[in-house]
């Protein structure tokens, strides 16, 4: 099973600003000269794979995943991300009429569901478009967003044959190769967390969520969708800080994943949901303070002769994809 990330921005699409991309491009021909000057025979090929020139850019497409598999493919969310993946899926049955999609949606917040009057394969007749959630009110906020003023086109006139699908808390259901269950996430509107599993590998979605309980007690009946699982991808929009200092904001921060996934030993980890005011230096900045926080974590494990769980983490960028 792989997972591609479309979208990991959180609120709002962020594109980044003119004087962004030029100081970004400033600093790489500065970069550049200066190497230059050490290796005058550097080719831009080689600068470029040089760990200094590899610059962060984090990508400002809110939320959308695909997960998948040579037979399977299914997508959560519909932010802004999912208007590549539309381009992407036109490429093969979407694109002759003859494609399914299967969308699952977390909960209805507008990033998670700006791009969708957007995702090309929904207006060509003969594609089949599924949407699950566990909320009743599917099928009336997915309308919702082919009504006009607010777009052109009605619901009515969408050419795909469209099938609402309501999921059960907690129980699992096959789609293709890919067994998917929802879970609870801690957010102001309900939202549920998806865990994928497939040929014994899992994949936990994890977003939107304040992470309000984190003790397993407190986590009950949701706590499977931490166990057990190989890659987890955890809503970090916020600084530890501005994580307390915005509570009931919905959103978590990197070190909250971190302790969970230390505790529930999961190996990998990605971070998402990134704040849309945060340019890419901030986003590398609260990787820094998340590195400092974790190997300060490991240490006072040891220290105190705790078993330790190493975690590989990250902080998610679009156009990432990985292997579960
Ligand atoms: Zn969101
Ligand atoms: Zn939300």
């Amino acid at each position: 099973m792989k997972v591609k990330m479309w979208g990991v921005r959180g609120s709002l699409p962020a594109a980044p600003a003119r004087s962004q991309a030029f100081s970004k491009v400033k600093k790489a021909l500065e970069s550049f000269v200066k190497q230059q000057k050490n290796n005058p025979q550097l080719s831009v090929d080689e600068f470029l794979n040089l760990p200094e020139s590899q610059q962060p850019c984090y990508g400002g497409h809110t939320s959308c995943v695909e997960v998948f598999t040579d037979k399977t493919q299914l997508i959560v969310d519909g932010g802004s991300g999912i208007r590549p993946l539309a381009e992407h899926l036109m490429a093969g049955p979407c694109g002759m009429g003859k494609g399914e999609a299967h969308i699952f949606m977390t909960h209805f917040h507008w990033d998670h569901l700006i791009g969708l009057p957007f995702f090309i394969p929904i207006f060509i007749p003969g594609n089949r478009v599924h949407f699950y959630a566990v909320q009743e009110d599917l099928e009336q906020n997915i309308r919702r967003m082919f009504t006009k003023p607010n777009f052109p086109v009605p619901f009515e006139a969408l050419g795909a044959q469209i099938f609402f699908h309501s999921m059960e808390p907690r129980k699992p259901q096959m789609i293709g190769d890919i067994q998917v269950t929802p879970y609870q996430l801690d957010h102001p509107d309900p939202c549920w967390g998806y865990r994928f599993e497939h040929q014994g590998r899992a994949y936990s979605h994890c977003v939107d969520s304040e992470a309000l309980r984190v003790s397993r007690d407190d986590l009950g009946l949701d706590l499977p969708l931490y166990q057990n699982c190989n890659v987890m991808v955890f809503d970090a929009q916020y600084t530890f800080e501005e994580a307390i200092e915005k509570t009931n904001w919905g959103h978590s921060s990197a070190p909250i994943g971190l302790d969970l996934a230390m505790r529930e030993k999961i190996p990998k980890v990605y971070f998402m949901h990134h704040d849309p005011s945060a340019s890419d230096e901030h986003i590398a900045y609260l990787q820094r303070r998340t590195e400092d926080y974790y190997q300060a974590r490991l240490k006072a494990l040891r220290d105190s002769g705790s078993d330790v769980f190493e975690v590989d983490w990250e902080f998610a960028w679009d156009g990432l994809v990985f292997d579960v």
